[in-house]
């Protein structure tokens, strides 16, 4: 596995595969790898004859105010990982070459960016768009794969990516969690050990969403008050927002039609924990555990 850390070298690399015919696959990443980020690797295996997998703490989409410094880092920890996998190439470039002095260009999705994360994290979305379009002219994939963890981020690069004729095919992965349930993230390290239950409270909540769902209901009030009550009740969670949305366009409906999404943004003491749930689509969570704070 080779280690990158030149835009100039990447692109090199990336124009030579691209004259033998190969298919590049690129998986984005800031890193402090989790089993989340090796199954997007392991399904960037398949898609292309050289995966590419870029790590870059990226400073553009934290706000002053948040955890850019404290954000987990281990690149020896992760060399092993990614190599373990079957990466062909780690590509992590350092700050002065993605911003050098002077840099004010910027990429923004309008619309699939107001809600949501978009209303808590304002900054957050173009900086993700503008280091995604970078990440992108230097790897140079075919395709690139990104996890639905972050769904409305998902969403929003499809959009850019067919708005601004990328060409690049971009493949959304399942969530991966750990047995408990708790969506996998790298901020989870974050978490004490007392307020794991309360970090419990996202994906118990979606596990109930998806049983009033199944078993009728479309309201999106009602089915937001169950799972509100549910996280409400822990006495170290805080609701940034609990919302039912077109899962294509982000917008906030009030009966759950045929695309929806329930997207929850929970501060758990001083870590803020995102999850997911695409109504009709499977949630693998273990009923009996998350029945326990459930009801
Ligand atoms: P990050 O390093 O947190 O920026 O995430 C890099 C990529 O991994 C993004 O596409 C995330 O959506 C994805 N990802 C992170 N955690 C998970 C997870 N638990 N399941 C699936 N994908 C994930």
């Amino acid at each position: 596995m080779k280690i990158i850390d030149s835009i100039v070298e990447m692109q090199g690399v990336a124009d030579s595969l691209r004259g033998l015919g190969k298919r590049i696959a690129l998986v984005p990443t800031m890193g402090y790898f989790h089993e989340g980020h090796l199954n997007l690797m392991r399904i960037g295996r398949t898609l292309g004859d050289y995966l590419a997998v870029s790590l870059y703490v990226n400073p553009t989409q934290f706000a002053p105010t948040e955890d850019f410094e404290a954000y987990p880092r281990d690149f020896e920890r992760d060399r092993k990982m990614a190599e373990e996998v079957g990466v062909d190439a780690i590509f992590c470039p350092d700050s002065t070459q993605m911003y050098p002095e002077g840099y004010q260009t910027y990429v923004s999705v309008m619309e699939t960016t107001k809600n949501l994360c978009g209303r808590s994290r304002p900054h957050f979305f173009r900086g993700v768009t503008t280091v995604c379009t970078k990440l992108f002219h230097s790897v140079k994939p075919h395709v690139a794969v990104f996890g639905k963890k972050d769904y409305q981020q998902y969403v929003t690069i499809c959009r850019m990516v067919r708005d601004l004729d990328m060409g690049i095919e971009i493949v959304g992965a399942p969530i991966t969690r750990e047995p408990s349930g708790l969506a996998m993230s790298s901020r989870n390290v974050y978490l004490r050990p007392e307020e794991m239950e309360s970090a419990l409270s996202l994906s118990r909540s979606l596990v109930e969403a998806k049983g009033m769902y199944e078993k009728g209901e479309r309201e999106s009030r009602v089915i937001l008050d169950r799972v509100r009550g549910i996280i409400e009740r822990h006495p170290h969670a805080k609701i940034d927002y609990a919302q039912i949305c077109h899962a294509a366009t982000m917008d906030d409906i009030p009966v759950i039609g045929e695309q929806a999404v329930l997207a929850l943004a929970v501060w758990v003491g001083k870590t803020r924990l995102i999850d997911n749930h695409v109504f009709g689509e499977p949630l693998d969570i273990d009923h009996e555990d998350s029945n326990r704070g459930g009801r």
